[in-house]
């Protein structure tokens, strides 16, 4: 194989690929959140370390191309901290296809840098399920992009898993979450031995087939919803409205399998108020404890 300077530098830092970035943790919004004034917030405006984005992936494949997952508002800075840990350069392939989970703003609004404002990108592909397609399709300005020729829509199908090159394949799994603009998919990312579910949004853990048990024992890693940490969250507002199951009620619901699995969830997408995203909180403590994690932006994981 041909071993361009991206591939050798991921060997120099003792990085296998193909692998895993995580670009983002925040819920849709990121964090800290526009107009908050409150403590959690403004602690992360003092101490920009303590900003995140939101939920994104890189997959690094086997020939040093990069594909993300989800496409955010905080695209640029994704992309800066991309070529930060991996600097792209003449010979490295760089992003090679887009996929999307659904149409809510923290997952495909950054499509938007690769219009002719900014990236000018040339058919890149944006692998995305038909209702998703369809609003792209039927809403400006996402449609000039593909009247342009910027990005090329490629339907997914549920259960049908997308190759990539080095034995790498991303499948889509239908989620029941609030189906304003489209419907929503989380992602099964499957090397030759490393699996990885990528979860961002969900109402429930019921009505997802298979069952999140199921899924638990088949991936080695989960990125799973943890928007909320408890119900009293967003005090005035009807959290009704915006259902995900708590990260309290999923440590309850997960509480019974064993910590061989229960260490494979890596909660994230992490809403501003969620008191994990403070390092020194007791429901941090309590998680830990528990067994559980939390994703890390910049974690790189493995995918071979
Ligand atoms: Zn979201
Ligand atoms: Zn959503």
């Amino acid at each position: 194989m041909h071993c361009s300077p991206l591939l050798a530098r991921l060997s120099a830092l003792s990085i296998d690929y193909p692998a895993a970035v995580i670009l983002g943790t925040a819920q849709d919004a990121g964090y800290p959140s526009a107009g908050c004034q409150r403590d959690c917030c403004r602690r992360a405006r003092l101490d920009p370390a303590l900003a995140r984005h939101p939920a994104s992936l890189a997959i690094i494949d086997a020939e040093g191309g990069r594909w993300l997952v989800d496409c955010t508002p905080h695209f640029p800075q994704q992309l800066a901290m991309l070529d930060e840990l991996l600097p792209v350069d003449a010979e490295a392939p760089g992003l090679r296809g887009i996929f999307l989970t659904h149409a809510h703003i923290g997952h495909y609004t950054g499509l938007m840098q690769l219009g002719r404002e900014v990236l000018g990108t040339a058919g890149l592909p944006v692998y995305c399920m038909p209702g998703l397609r369809r609003f792209l399709l039927d809403n400006g300005p996402w449609n000039q992009l593909v009247r342009i020729g910027n990005i090329e829509l490629r339907e997914l199908k549920a259960g049908r898993a997308v190759g990539l090159p080095g034995m790498l394949s991303v499948e889509p799994l239908p989620v029941p979450h609030r189906a304003e603009y489209s419907e929503t998919v989380a992602f099964i990312l499957s090397g030759v031995s490393h699996r990885l579910l990528y979860l961002p949004d969900i109402d429930s853990w019921e009505g997802l087939d298979p069952s999140i048990d199921r899924l638990l024992s088949e991936v080695d890693i989960a990125l799973l919803d943890g928007t909320f940490f408890s119900g009293e969250e967003l005090p005035g507002r009807n959290m009704g409205e915006i259902p995900h199951p708590t990260v309290e009620h999923s440590m309850r619901r997960f509480s019974g399998l064993p910590e061989l699995i229960r260490e494979k969830i890596h909660f994230f997408h992490l809403n501003h108020t969620n008191p994990l995203l403070n390092a020194q909180s007791p429901e941090l403590a309590r998680l830990y404890k528990l067994g559980y994690r939390l994703a890390r932006q910049g974690a790189v994981l493995p995918l071979q």
